[in-house]
């Protein structure tokens, strides 16, 4: 696009703003011809967030972004064999930056591909650019020769223990919310959120989405782009209210426009009851209940951290450390400074 303004005559340059917070030689590397390797910027505003919070904005995927001379990544004075356990973008950036530093990698994932709930992240039609940021951390690791991938690798404490590392980073991220106490849970109508965007199940016409945090506000807009029909259940009494990450009002209230615009039915104050064989049954504000048909009933009420292998290590011999975010689930700018931290003086 930059490259068609210019020629077209539109424009004699063009400006980079966040780009190049994310990515300080991306003009360099157009010029090289290698646009692959431009670190892409996702658009998730946490600079604008936090330079209104923090007086300096602060990028998500770059954490040297504003503190270059003062946060370098430096060759490790004594290089160590390191095992990083999870593939998702925390793991990912805690092997990147160890190998930078010249540590010898192994990067263990038990799916078949690098990402983890990244990918899911970047399904919706409007999320390429978080699409881009996997495919990019793809590349910077096998393009590194002291990186070894094993996929399809799930290990226990005692497969970790047994391993020639001598320092261990624990990267194992979170699991979807599917609560037992939730009647009809196990019903064919229930599914996560997390099940139809890995693609396990395709999503009927007619959906009740339960919990109206990023996510499932996100699911509701995509698929009524998709013409679907949609109602999305909050127990609170806004959307993205209670989201753990915090959502910045102007996503907040630019999402809710464009649900309202596509004609989203939004019940806030609305509490799920059951999930039944013709579809949800909600417990609304003035307590009266209404029984919804629907073709699918999307449960996307929050995550839960994988229990941690830190205390099982205790003793193991070997350094342990752990990307974990403050909640269960984190954001990338969480999850990429966590591993960024720990690898920097590792
Ligand atoms: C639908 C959705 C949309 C989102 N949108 C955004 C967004 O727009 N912006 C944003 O900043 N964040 C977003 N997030 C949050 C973001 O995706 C997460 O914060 C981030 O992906 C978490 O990364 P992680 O590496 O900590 O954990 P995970 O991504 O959970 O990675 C952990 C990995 O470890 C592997 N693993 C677990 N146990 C083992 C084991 N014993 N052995 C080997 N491998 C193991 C798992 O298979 C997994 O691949 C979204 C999340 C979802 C679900
Ligand atoms: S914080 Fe987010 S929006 Fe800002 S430059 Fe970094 S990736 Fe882009």
């Amino acid at each position: 696009m930059i490259e068609a303004a210019v020629a077209d005559g539109a424009c004699d340059g063009i400006s980079l703003g966040r780009p190049t917070l994310a990515e300080p030689y991306y003009a360099k590397k157009l010029e090289m011809g290698r646009p692959e390797q431009i670190h892409p910027c996702i658009s998730c505003q946490n600079c604008m967030a936090t330079s209104s919070s923090k007086g300096s904005p602060t990028c998500a995927v770059n954490p040297l972004a504003m503190k270059e001379g003062m946060y370098p990544v430096l060759r490790a004075l004594r290089t160590k064999r390191v095992a990083v356990i999870g593939g998702g973008i925390g793991g990912m950036e805690a092997a990147r930056v160890a190998a930078l530093r010249g540590h010898q990698v192994d990067l263990y994932e038990r799916d078949g591909v690098l990402g983890g709930r990244l990918i899911e992240a970047g399904v919706h039609s409007f999320k390429k650019s978080i699409r881009e940021l996997v495919e990019w951390y793809r590349l910077q690791i096998q393009q590194m020769e002291n990186i070894s991938v094993h996929l399809n690798t799930d290990l226990d404490a005692a497969a970790i223990r047994a391993l020639d590392a001598e320092a261990v980073i624990l990267a194992v991220g979170s699991e979807p919310l599917m609560p037992r106490s939730i009647g009809g849970i196990d019903s064919p109508k229930a599914v996560s959120a997390t099940d139809l965007l890995d693609g396990k199940r395709v999503a009927g016409q007619k959906l009740v989405i339960v919990g109206g945090g990023l996510v499932g506000a996100e699911m509701a807009y995509d698929y009524c782009l998709e013409g679907k029909q949609v109602i999305l259940v909050e127990a609170l009494q806004d959307l993205m209210a209670n989201d753990p990450n915090g959502v910045p009002y102007w996503v907040h209230d630019l999402l809710i426009e464009l649900l309202e615009r596509n004609h989203c039915d939004i019940r806030t104050n609305t509490r799920l009851d059951e999930i039944n064989s013709k579809g949800a049954v909600i417990l609304n504000a003035d307590g009266t209940r209404t029984e919804i048909e629907a073709d699918d009933v999307i449960v996307a009420i929050g995550f839960c951290k994988r229990p941690s292998m830190a205390q099982e290590l205790m003793g193991c011999g070997k350094e342990v450390y752990e990307v974990a975010a403050d909640n269960a689930i984190g954001s990338v700018a969480t999850q990429v400074g966590a591993a960024y931290e720990i690898c920097r003086t590792l």
